[in-house]
């Protein structure tokens, strides 16, 4: 099944397990609710997403099965804890539907009663934007309180998972506290 709207060049297909796939200009979107917003999607950046999310499940495993328990169970716990929000709030931030502002019912009477309204009118994703609202051209789409476009999480942060994104930047300062401090715990044990 294939549709291609006026606005945004779009693309869906059902797969043979009945999920739903929807690309919505350069974001690839999946489960939808009741309304066709999608909940979550990924952007065009994916293989960043990828990458680094690898090298986190990497260095978590290391340090919570090799590293930390040398130190001690209290380490371990606290690698699980740090680790687990790291990767946790990093995924959240990179699949959550970040506020995709666009016309999903397909209503092509879109009434501009002003000259305000047809100056924040967006061509591409047809809607009338709002003051917080920028069209993103990485993604393709117009974002709802637009944050800025983050390659690292592979598309933009906005409205819905900036909080996410936030938890992620915290998650990043606590692994690097805890990885400086259990080397050093351990270099210490080592020379004991
Ligand atoms: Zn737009
Ligand atoms: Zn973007």
């Amino acid at each position: 099944m294939e549709s291609v709207s006026e606005g945004l060049p779009k693309y869906s297909r059902i797969s043979k397990l009945g999920i739903k796939y929807e690309k919505i200009a350069n974001l690839h979107c999946f489960l939808f609710d009741k309304n066709g917003v999608p909940r979550y999607c990924i952007g065009p950046h994916w293989p960043f997403f990828v990458g680094l999310n690898s090298f986190f499940v990497i260095l978590a495993l290391l340090f919570i099965f090799v590293i930390c328990p040398t130190v001690g169970d209290l380490d371990t716990f606290c690698g699980v804890i740090i680790f687990g929000f790291l990767i946790g709030s990093y995924t959240l931030a990179a699949l959550v539907n970040p506020g995709i502002c666009y016309n999903f019912s397909g209503d092509q009477e879109m009434e501009i009663s002003n000259s305000l309204a047809a100056e924040r009118y967006c061509e591409r994703c047809e809607i009338v934007k709002n003051a917080r609202t920028t069209h993103c051209d990485e993604c393709g789409v117009c974002i709802d309180e637009y944050d800025h476009h983050c390659p690292w999480t592979s598309k933009c942060i906005g409205k819905n998972n900036l909080i996410f994104f936030y938890g992620f930047l915290i998650g990043l300062l606590c692994t690097f506290i805890f990885v400086i401090v259990t080397m050093s715990l351990k270099t210490r044990f080592e020379h004991k």
